[in-house]
């Protein structure tokens, strides 16, 4: 028996039962627990976007599910810490890209100058 399912919540042929493979109500909500109507076996249903997930609801320690407003405070958190440090990488990558721009130009000229004479 399958103890986890991610898949879309359109497509019919997932939203079956994690063991025996019955159709699932098509009415399935979020943050909710349903049980097979043929085996009787429990599943913990969650939807996050066009995502649905089926858990094994002896399994439940499976689910990984945060909330939206986990979610938010998580982004809010990352976000700037990331940003900075991103900014502050590419503004030193395009600097050394300039200074290896001008060192390339300088080695360019003398090379002209060699040939030159
Ligand atoms: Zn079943």
């Amino acid at each position: 028996m399958a103890l986890k399912r991610v898949t879309n919540i359109h497509y019919k042929k997932h939203r079956t039962c994690l063991k025996c493979g019955t159709n699932l109500p098509k009415d399935l909500k979020d943050n909710s627990r349903i049980v097979c109507e043929y085996c009787k076996c429990e599943m913990i249903v969650d939807i996050h976007g066009n995502t649905l997930t089926l858990t094994a609801a002896d399994h439940e320690y499976l689910r990984h599910r945060i909330t939206p407003e986990e979610e938010k405070k998580q982004t809010e958190n990352a976000d700037p810490e990331v940003l900075k440090k991103l900014r502050k990488e590419l503004s030193l990558a395009k600097k050394e890209a300039e200074s290896w721009k001008e060192a390339a130009e300088g080695l360019a000229r003398q090379i002209e100058e060699m040939n030159s004479r």
